[in-house]
């Protein structure tokens, strides 16, 4: 660790990650460079952030932009930005209203508190009985509420005690579903995709049958579609694979346009319609540099055609996967490119990202046995060879 640069991250940062031992100073498309001048192609994409890829011009030139015209005001004033970007967002998702954020947690959270405060005052449950429902192994983010509803022990341990009325079911279950509604229940908050929690497609149906019980029991269907939605499974959200219309969707990341923080809860306008001015907020949340990078995001993934391209390439990428001969993988899946290859649990995914590194490209493990395959949506065929080449030499033939 002789690095100055990881040294002093080390030295002065809080240690609530274990980053891999390399210094990133630029990027440009697929490609991150290190303080060396080495390149790597990146495969993680700051965790489906950069779907566009690294400082897309056009994304970049729209930052600048209105970083020189207009920033930040408040929501205390109307912008000439948040409108148009809240009506596209609209309009390509098939919702009536959208709230804006700035990171996922934050959509999460806007997301909860609007289904309590819709069951109180629309569904009639009675005065703070509301409740939760959200599936084991799932990854919402990192506030108290939201890890109050994670399964995963290292994410709640030593920040307790959480809110009442978070309870959680298997994944993949409707049945286990509506096992748990109850008259109180006011939400089911699901991934289409479980992408943390170590990229777990659910069964064919399954979004499907819960969408069909939450209409059943008035019960808002939620879907987190942050890391799945803006074309990365190769639709424009994942529940759209299944033809599901949620009741909410939340997104982020890649509505940033891997330059910004940005997130959205839309909706319906009868659930939107609990918020009254003053209920809910947030300083940046729908600030016009963010609303225009946002903008931008959406339509460059329109002109691009990104989530026609993650459907293709995904399709190559997984089909190149599993082409590889090497008894330590045991399972390849995802949809698009939201992809996970599943190794034997004796060899650690976390040494096969540091080989891969020496190899010049950039993963990281998720759930332990897991190595995620989610690059920029351009990446090309010959990109995803190199990776393959890569991983043919790193894993036991
Ligand atoms: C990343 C993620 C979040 C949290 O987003 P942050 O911007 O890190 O707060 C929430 N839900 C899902 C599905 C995510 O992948």
């Amino acid at each position: 660790m002789t690095n100055p640069f990881i040294q002093r991250e080390e030295r002065y940062g809080a240690h609530n990650y274990s980053p891999l031992p390399v210094v990133l100073t630029r990027g440009e498309g697929v490609y991150v460079w290190d303080d060396a001048g080495k390149r790597y192609l990146d495969m993680m994409s700051a965790y489906s952030a950069v779907s566009h890829g690294h400082c897309h011009p056009k994304l970049v030139a729209a930052l600048i932009e209105q970083a020189s015209k207009l920033s930040i005001v408040s929501r205390a004033f109307y912008t000439d930005k948040l409108g148009m970007f809240l009506e596209r967002a609209c309009q390509l998702t098939g919702f009536e209203k959208a709230l804006p954020m700035n990171t996922g947690a934050e959509a999460v959270e806007t997301a909860l508190k609007a289904a309590r405060k819709w069951a109180y005052t629309v569904k009639g449950v009675a005065k703070d009985e509301a409740e939760l429902i959200a599936c084991e192994g799932n990854f919402h983010g990192r506030t108290i509420a939201i890890v109050g509803l994670s399964t995963e022990k290292q994410y709640r341990d030593g920040f307790g005690p959480f809110p009442p009325g978070l309870k959680t079911i298997s994944y993949g279950d409707a049945d286990a579903l509506e096992k748990a509604i109850t008259p109180n229940t006011a939400a089911f908050l699901v991934e289409p995709i479980k992408g943390e929690g170590g990229i777990v497609v659910p069964p064919v149906g399954y979004l499907k049958a819960c969408e069909a019980i939450c209409r059943k029991h008035n019960v808002l269907m939620i879907c987190d579609e942050i890391q799945t939605g803006l074309g990365r499974t190769g639709a424009f959200l994942a529940s759209m694979h299944e033809g599901v219309k949620p009741d909410a969707v939340l997104l982020g990341k890649a509505l940033g346009g891997g330059l910004f923080p940005v997130s959205l809860f839309l909706t319906r306008k009868e659930v939107m319609d609990v918020f009254a001015p003053g209920d809910h907020g947030s300083t940046f949340g729908g600030n016009p540099l963010g609303a225009s990078v946002g903008l931008a995001a959406l339509n460059v993934l329109q002109e691009e055609k990104l989530t026609e391209r993650a459907s293709k390439l995904g399709q190559y990428f997984v089909a190149c996967l599993k082409a590889i001969k090497s008894p330590v993988i045991k399972d390849v899946r995802g949809k698009g490119l939201l992809i996970g290859l599943e190794i034997d649990e004796r060899l650690p995914a976390h040494d096969v990202c540091l080989e891969l590194l020496k190899h010049g490209i950039l993963t990281k493990e998720t759930h332990r046995t897991v190595i995620r395959f989610a690059p920029p949506l351009i990446i090309t065929e010959a990109q995803i060879d190199d990776v393959i080449a890569a991983l043919k030499k790193v894993l036991p033939g």
